[in-house]
């Protein structure tokens, strides 16, 4: 017998109304790259979206289904996006910026997107590739200065776009199913693949987030979203702030410790999120010029990359802000656990305490999560036995986007997360390795496959193969392991990063080279990263 009671789509529409209607005075402050700043309400950003859907059907000729691309920082102007985009049944496409032109060029390509958003900063990125760009009929650049200037073809600016627009729009009728968002993930192999959300999975994601086992947040915190709009939709944290009626701060490209901690000063930030490279900088700046006045700061949340201990510790016993671990994926719209105490561990000594929240944590509601063997069989719940964690819940992906390969999805519907876990008896989930051959460093990834054939392009290499070591500021850097092709041959370390740059981009160069005789390889013949990991893992360069 089927219930009765309303069928009501989650859609982000229904967000945005709520925010405007439940609060209405709540606070969207940016922080702009020039240093301005801008404030205005969540009734404005109501008022605003309507004028943009207005612009976008209109003017852009934007219509349900089209894919709609931004390329862009936090600011005001990407939240209209957020949600100006769904709202008429189009999809908002974050293209990450700190992709290499070849990335950016297949992303924008792949999702044809017919329009993009662009900062006006960031213009010079997208000139590179432009020519090369089959389904864009206009770019719209955002905050361009009176000295812009631009050899992007068909350029609207954004005000212009906006100027003049109706603020009253009539959203059309929407299923909760429709897509409403897509974010591109890097592939181990080949190009970034995409991942696009509904409306229902990005509500029920931002609903739950906002939780007390989660975020814990509400209407008397004001949040500051580092993680960036162009990965992973900030976390949600757009969709979810107008749900719990949390004021908003965005930073932009403001994201050096300095001007962090004066952003949190000024605006007397409560919450925030961000990478552990991020947190690291902001505490060590802290340490270095403690804040003249104590910040309001009470929590931060982070991931990623695993958040160490030590830094969960530094911040809480030298300015008592507390750090919430969390995991989660670009398939898993992302947060899926999160890592608080409960009464259970009040017994606990300080390093116990420590060493539960370093953990990734439990599951939140609507995310399933067990630990699968290399026999197949589920692992048990006992805090040691490590396998593959597979996942499956209601913001999770089930298939990528134009792509009919199911390697990362088993039989019986889970989500093969690619990192290697263990679950102990009180459902606490860690992270103890990766089975994905990528890097992540400060918090992008760096596919070692690439940077593996790049490297055996290059006349006077044989063999190539790259690790990740670990690193106090970025989490990870590549290390390139490396067997020439005549001993008597030498390469050094510049040459190999300039003979990379043509097709990296900086931070993803590797920055330390060990030359070998012979790359480990396993009985099968294949490079032994196990082994390669073994002996350079640590760094150390024997
Ligand atoms: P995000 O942008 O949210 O980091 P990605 O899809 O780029 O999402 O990366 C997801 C991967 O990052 C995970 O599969 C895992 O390998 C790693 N990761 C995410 N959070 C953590 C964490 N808290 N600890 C360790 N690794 C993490």
């Amino acid at each position: 017998m089927e219930g009765l009671m309303m069928h009501y789509p989650l859609t982000t529409n229904t967000i945005l109304e709520y925010g405007n209607s439940a609060f209405p005075h709540k606070k969207l402050i940016t922080h702009l790259p020039d240093g301005t700043r801008h404030e205005y309400c969540y009734g404005d950003l109501y008022r605003r979206t309507k004028q943009l859907a207005n612009a976008l059907t209109k003017k852009l000729g934007i219509t349900k289904g089209d894919m709609v691309g931004t390329f862009a920082w936090n600011h005001y102007q990407h939240v209209e996006l957020y949600y100006g985009i769904p709202a008429i049944g189009a999809v908002c496409h974050t293209i990450n910026i700190r992709l290499s032109p070849q990335q950016t060029e297949f992303i924008i390509n792949h999702s044809e997107d017919k329009v993009i958003f662009v900062d006006a900063t960031l213009v010079p990125l997208l000139e590179k590739i432009s020519a090369k760009l089959e389904t864009v009929e206009h770019f719209i650049v955002i905050n361009a200065s009176e000295s812009f200037s631009t050899s992007l073809p068909n350029i609207l600016h954004y005000e212009d776009l906006m100027k003049g627009q109706s603020e009253t729009f009539k959203w059309p009728e929407l299923n909760e199913n429709d897509a409403s968002g897509m974010c591109y993930t890097s592939g181990t192999t080949g190009m970034p693949k995409g991942v696009l959300y509904s409306h229902r999975s990005t509500y029920l994601h931002a609903l739950t987030i906002l939780s007390p086992n989660a975020g814990n947040y509400s209407n008397s915190e004001t949040v500051l979203l580092i993680v960036p709009q162009f990965h992973v939709m900030a976390w949600g944290f757009p969709y979810m702030c107008l749900l719990c009626g949390s004021d908003m701060v965005m930073p932009s490209s403001n994201l050096g410790p300095q001007a962090i901690i004066k952003i949190l000063q000024e605006e007397k930030v409560t919450k925030a999120n961000g990478v552990p490279t991020i947190w690291m900088a902001v505490y060590e700046e802290m340490k270095k010029n403690p804040p003249k006045k104590k910040l309001m700061l009470k929590e931060y949340i982070v991931g990623g990359s695993a958040l160490t201990g030590s830094l969960i510790e530094g911040f809480e016993k030298d300015f008592g802000i507390k750090a919430v671990h969390a995991w989660g994926m670009t398939e898993t719209s992302p947060l899926g656990t999160a890592s608080r105490l409960q009464p259970m561990h009040e017994h606990l000594n300080p390093d116990e305490k420590i060493k539960v929240r370093a953990k990734q944590g439990i599951e939140f509601p609507g995310i399933e999560m067990r630990i699968v063997g290399e026999d197949g069989s589920v692992a048990p719940r006992d805090g040691k036995t490590m396998g593959e964690l597979q996942v499956r819940g209601a913001w999770v992906i089930r298939s990528y986007f134009k792509t009919h390969n199911r390697e990362n999805f088993t039989e019986d519907g889970w989500f093969r997360t690619g990192d290697v876990s263990t679950i102990d008896a009180n459902g606490y989930m860690e992270i103890t390795d990766r089975t994905k051959d990528l890097i992540k460093s400060g918090g992008e990834w760096i596919s070692s496959v690439a940077l593996e054939s790049a490297l055996m392009a290059h006349p006077k290499i044989k063999e190539a193969a790259v690790i990740a070591i670990p690193d106090k500021k970025w989490s990870e850097r590549p290390l390139a392991i490396i067997v020439l092709a005549d001993k008597k041959e030498t390469l050094s370390h510049d040459e190999l990063k300039k003979f990379l740059a043509h097709d990296f981009v900086s931070y993803q160069i590797p920055d330390t080279y060990v030359f070998i005789e012979q790359v480990p390889r396993t009985s099968v013949g294949k490079f032994d990263k196990k082994e390669i990991r073994r002996l350079y893992g640590e760094g150390k360069l024997t």
